[in-house]
């Protein structure tokens, strides 16, 4: 009988704006005081997540996908499709976009595009993510990032935990200091940086890739009320749609109790993201991240007193 729920070890990334509330926070045991990324549902080769129970146990989300298609519901694709993050900001993360699908094959030898989303896990009051600019035409937006108008460029929108945001391919966005989000995006690691406050990483600037921004930057951007998404739960141990895009469906579900629902998904991603309780038989806690299979995702089995963000394609 196929495992229901594979329970996943996250891969982590050191970055100059990382900090220590992965491990602080969500009990990670990675060491160091630069702890900004946990790649927890992760098939890129930057940065796997390793099978942590039953007969797969030790093989990386890229083989399960590779050996073992009928875990996924036998989906189609030459690679697991989805990458989920946590990020903690401890400073603020460079200025950036990321291409959409044709211009990263073109581009970037295969890659796939990148649209993501973020959760909001955690913001400082009156917290503030960039998430689009204030170009009108293609000439301005060139003019503001050739002469460093950063202030006017950018726009800020103001967040709050629960929030969910969504950054299409093509959005000029930023993390800022103090936020933590839960990502879901397509697995690719294309990004292209306009600016990053003039830090040293290791006595250097990190690389920017200005031309390429300006081919793949929207404009004008969308409205930011199509970007900040506010959806309450309504009650417990329901599924709760945050957003849903071409690429994956992002919902969250607040388990009191016990809960099951069916789906029609072939997989599912899921990480809890509070509390503490099973899915299926597995006991899992805040920061657990896990693949629900095939067999799992018709019926999915939730208890205890958690909340959980699950996605699917
Ligand atoms: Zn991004």
């Amino acid at each position: 009988m196929m495992d229901k729920v594979i329970l996943l070890k996250p891969y982590f990334s050191h970055t100059i704006w990382g900090g220590t509330k992965l491990r602080d926070e969500f009990g990670y045991d990675e060491p160091g005081d630069d702890i900004g990324e946990c790649w927890g549902i992760s098939a890129h080769p930057a940065g796997e997540a390793v099978a942590e129970n039953g007969e797969y146990a030790g093989l990386k989300l890229s083989e399960l996908w590779n050996g073992h298609k009928e875990l996924f519901g036998n989906a189609s694709g030459d690679r697991f499709p989805l990458l989920i993050k946590i990020i903690d900001a401890k400073k603020d993360l460079s200025i950036q976009v990321h291409p959409d699908d044709a211009y990263a094959a073109e581009h970037e030898n295969g890659s796939l595009g990148k649209n993501e989303c973020w959760y909001v896990l955690d913001c400082p009051e009156d917290g503030e993510l960039i998430a689009g600019h204030n170009a009108s035409s293609k000439e301005e937006l060139c003019d503001m990032i050739d002469n460093g108008r950063w202030d006017e460029l950018i726009r800020r929108v103001k967040v709050k935990p629960g929030d969910m945001i969504r950054i299409d391919a093509g959005t000029v966005h930023a993390i800022t200091a103090g936020v933590c989000v839960l990502e879901t995006q397509q697995s690719s690691d294309v990004t292209y940086r306009l600016y990053d406050y003039g830090r040293l990483q290791n006595g250097k600037p990190r690389p920017l890739h200005l031309d390429k921004s300006k081919d793949v930057i929207e404009v004008p951007s969308a409205p930011a009320e199509k970007q900040v998404l506010r959806r309450e739960c309504v009650s417990d141990n329901t599924v709760t749609e945050l957003v849903k895009t071409e690429y994956f469906t992002v919902a969250k579900v607040k388990v009191n109790g016990e809960c099951a629902f069916d789906t029609d998904a072939g997989f599912i991603c899921a990480s809890v993201i509070k509390g503490s309780g099973k899915v299926f038989d597995k006991n899992v806690k805040k920061g657990s991240h896990m693949l629900i299979t095939a067999e799992g995702a018709k019926k999915v089995k939730l208890s205890g007193d958690m909340e959980i963000i699950i996605s699917r394609v």
